[in-house]
């Protein structure tokens, strides 16, 4: 048993003060105690770890290399995809297993408690399936336990090139799957799990409209009938034209009309969204993926935030291309591109919270449902993915309530998260991952190799 010490803490009914937090062996809160005796010294506060809900672990090694522009001068989400394919034409599974694990420290760092990993990075650069089908889903699990992250695995189904049936092309070799060969990948990802704390979870994923054809939808879905189910969506305008010269209908609306979307659901981006669209999406309970800094990074569009939450619209945020990994800033960035877009401010708040308050809630709930995990409130029973905000750190003077929210997202330049639990796991103490230093100097060799050889 172990027990956390807070000046503040956020529960389920709000903000508290001197609180104690007892975690049980099994990873889960045990008991929750407000308005206990604790020493000055005692300066910190808690908040419940949010879940990242969209990452691809291994391109966090491509970032900060492709920011400059490419011979054409047209550079776009469509020539970064390019140079993606290239890099990872390159990655041996042993490659793949050190740069999760870096991605993974640094969420924990940030703050995050769970990712949710969509992995179609299945098999050799000519396509080959490996000796095991599910190696590098094996990999990525690998990189979990050591890093401490709490892992829903999203085995992708990628099974063409494009929308007019077209054969995998190049880097896309690496991901394809027919059903048969999903199924028995999700069944070794799955078999693979066993290895891991019992918080892991096994979810499904649909590559995007794109890559999964209509027929296959249904049968995809039906590999397993519950748990989360992830699928990229009108991430860029060039998509949504295609889509709708294909099959008649904006991406949206057609996957609301062509199959069964609820609380299972994530629909990661869905950045360009008619009015229609965005209503009929807040209703199904589906959670919204936003990637706010992976979608600056690539251009991809401003999503439709105030419609979408003035009518109950569920959310999350993931870190999908983990070009930075940084809590606090996918939250900036998706109000601060709101706030540009109306030229108004405090855009994605209610009449009872702050900005700060309101986003973190949003994400806190979207992330949980999106992972499948048992966590996102400090509450008896529940995960213990809990992180701590250094209360002595200068953005934290003087604040109290909602204000810790909204200074830890809007005003503070350096990392504030001091220490991190995931499932209970202690792993991120004094603002440094448990097991930096062999991760960091693991990762470094990997991103040499890489590097010299683009
Ligand atoms: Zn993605």
């Amino acid at each position: 048993m172990q027990t956390i010490r807070a000046r503040q803490a956020l529960l389920p009914d709000g903000w508290r003060e001197a609180v104690e937090i007892d975690i049980g062996a099994d990873g889960r809160i045990a008991a929750v105690r407000s308005g206990c005796n604790l020493p000055d010294s005692v300066t910190d506060c808690l908040l419940p770890a949010p879940g990242n809900l969209h990452s691809h672990s291994f391109q966090r090694a491509l970032a900060g290399l492709t920011e400059r522009r490419g011979p054409g001068g047209q550079d776009s989400f469509w020539t970064w995809r390019q140079l993606m394919y290239a890099f990872l034409e390159k990655l041996t599974p042993d490659d793949l297993e050190a740069i999760a694990a870096l991605a993974f420290m640094e969420m924990l760092e940030a703050g995050y408690g769970g990712v949710a990993e969509f992995h179609y990075l299945h098999h050799q650069p000519n396509g080959q399936p490996y000796e095991r089908l599910g190696e590098t889903s094996h990999r990525i699990q690998a990189a979990a336990l050591e890093s401490g992250l709490g892992l829903t695995q999203l085995p992708v189904l990628y099974s063409r090139g494009g929308l007019d049936d077209q054969p995998l092309q190049g880097g896309q070799k690496r991901f394809g799957c027919d059903l048969e060969c999903y199924a028995r990948l999700v069944e070794e990802a799955e078999a693979g799990l066993a290895s891991l704390p019992d918080d892991a979870r096994l979810g499904l994923a649909l590559h995007s409209l794109r890559a999964v054809a209509p027929h296959n939808l249904a049968r995809a879905v039906a590999v397993r009938p519950d748990g989360p189910l992830h699928i990229h969506i009108a991430e860029q305008m060039a998509e949504v034209t295609a889509v709708e010269q294909a099959y008649g209908a904006r991406p949206i609306d057609w996957l609301l009309d062509n199959c069964q979307v609820d609380e299972r659901w994530c629909l990661v981006h869905a950045t360009h969204m008619s009015a229609q669209e965005t209503q009929r999406l807040a209703q199904t309970r589906a959670v919204a993926g936003l990637c706010p800094i992976t979608e600056s990074n690539l251009g991809d569009g401003i999503f439709e935030g105030r419609a979408y939450v003035q009518q109950g619209g569920r959310f999350g945020i993931g870190t999908d291309s983990n070009v930075c990994i940084a809590l606090s800033e996918e939250l900036r960035s998706l109000e601060y591109s709101q706030r540009l877009k109306d030229q108004g401010r405090v855009v994605l708040a209610d009449g009872h919270r702050s900005a700060g308050r309101f986003l973190y809630d949003g994400m806190l709930a979207g992330g949980a449902q999106a992972l499948g995990r048992d966590s996102g409130a400090l509450q008896v029973g529940k995960l213990a993915d809990i992180l701590s905000l250094d209360g002595d750190s200068l953005p934290l003077a003087g604040a109290g309530g909602d204000e810790v929210l909204d200074a830890w997202i809007f005003a503070a330049n350096a990392s504030i998260v001091k220490d991190v639990w995931s499932a209970g796991r202690h792993m991120v103490q004094g603002g440094r991952h448990r097991n930096r230093e062999a991760i960091e100097a693991r990762y470094r060799k990997v991103l040499g190799r890489l590097r010299g050889s683009l």
